[in-house]
């Protein structure tokens, strides 16, 4: 009996028997993120310095805004300056602080379970809430993509693709070539994502 299949490729296993050439192990790679040499502390965040920046946030918010309001119903001229003035410092001064304490204030703006629960913050970045406050951190390891030297990194949801995962990431090489889902235990699989981003005003 003559044989033409040819099997190639990593990760295949060829069993030769009685009826010709199998192919077996095609079993779906994968990696597995959540393990303490994957693990990457970026920051603790005190309890108090926290509370510090959400006091300074909302002060930056409130004293424009009471200034405003005051001249603006002429009570007490406070500041009597133009309105842009009060837009402009008003945004400086509020993308300053969010861009300065971005993680602060994601953390302002979502309910962090405790560890060893966690939640996606932004980018790469998780955090749990700890007893003395909060730790940011990652999780990142070695693209299992075919001959790629790159590393796998969470990131932010695609806004189209709908598969079921509890996390994405790319790899910093390959980019959305090397995307992987990941599952509520944190074990990456390469798939295939539809990153485009949604064009405003549509639903698909
Ligand atoms: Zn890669």
């Amino acid at each position: 009996m003559e044989i033409k299949q040819t099997n190639q490729g990593k990760n295949q296993t060829v069993i030769n028997n009685e009826s010709g050439v199998v192919n077996i192990g095609n079993v779906q790679r994968y990696v597995d993120l959540q393990v303490p040499e994957s693990r990457h502390d970026l920051k603790q965040i005190s309890s108090e310095f926290q509370g510090k920046f959400i006091v300074g946030f909302v002060l930056s918010i409130a004293v424009p805004t009471l200034g405003l309001f005051a001249d603006l119903l002429a009570i007490h001229p406070v500041f009597d300056l133009p309105f842009w003035v009060y837009v402009g410092v008003f945004s400086v001064v509020f993308i300053a602080i969010v861009s300065v304490y971005f993680d602060n204030y994601k953390i302002f703006n979502s309910d962090v379970p405790d560890a060893p629960s966690f939640s996606h913050l932004h980018n790469d970045r998780l955090v749990s809430r700890t007893e003395n406050g909060y730790v940011v951190f990652t999780y990142s390891c070695g693209c299992i993509y075919p001959n790629c030297q790159g590393v796998i990194k969470i990131s932010e949801p695609p806004e189209r693709y709908n598969g079921n995962y509890h996390l994405f990431a790319k790899c910093n090489v390959g980019g959305e070539q090397h995307s992987y889902g990941l599952d509520c235990n944190l074990v990456a699989y390469p798939v295939h994502i539809d990153w485009r981003v949604r064009e405003p005003g549509k639903n698909s």
